[in-house]
């Protein structure tokens, strides 16, 4: 399956009180998330987005419940040595959506009354993109290491995984001051 830059379901089935009308759509498929969607949520990815949903009518004549998951991989940078690391992440989530015609074209976050968060449609064709981007982007953690004991870096930049044994400044002989000598005089 081709990654699509956007996660469109079309819920008109959902929302008609006629015949053929039904109480369930699902969707899946694959999202590579446009670059201004990936800035906004501080996110870089290392393969597209896997996703499902699945929204249904609660009995209101524009109440849903929407559900499903998000996965990928995130590139984060190690909090030592800031090499990227490659992360699973796997999100899942419901929330309450509801109808409300002539409002904005994209689907927005809310919140309603209790301070829940709502998600709010106002065209029958919804694009998902951006949401599933969010939630994705909100699941990730929020530090993590490319191993246990990595080493870091030194002072000076160097990466002591390859160069454990670097010590800050000892490239630099001419650089020592005369005082060091001393050190090594037992007083
Ligand atoms: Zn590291």
């Amino acid at each position: 399956m081709a990654a699509r830059r956007d996660a469109t379901l079309n819920l008109a089935s959902l929302l008609r009180r006629a015949p053929g009308s039904v109480d369930d759509a699902d969707a899946d498929g694959e999202l590579s998330p446009i670059d201004e969607l990936l800035d906004a949520n501080g996110l870089r990815l290392g393969a597209p987005l896997s996703w499902s949903l699945h929204v249904s009518n609660t009995g209101g004549e524009d109440d849903f419940v929407v559900s499903g998951d998000v996965s990928g991989t995130a590139l984060l940078e190690c909090r030592r040595c800031l090499t990227d690391v490659p992360t699973q992440v796997d999100s899942s989530f419901i929330y309450p959506m509801v109808y409300r015609p002539g409002g904005a074209d994209e689907l927005e976050m809310i919140e309603d009354d209790e301070q829940d968060e709502l998600l709010v449609f106002s065209q029958p064709e919804v694009d998902f993109a951006a949401f599933l981007t969010q939630v994705f982007a909100i699941d990730l953690p929020l530090t993590v290491l490319c191993k246990e004991d990595c080493r870091g870096l030194s002072v000076d930049g160097v990466d002591l995984n390859e160069y454990p044994d670097h010590v800050p400044g000892d490239q630099h002989d001419e650089r020592r001051s005369p005082f060091d000598a001393l050190k090594d005089i037992d007083l």
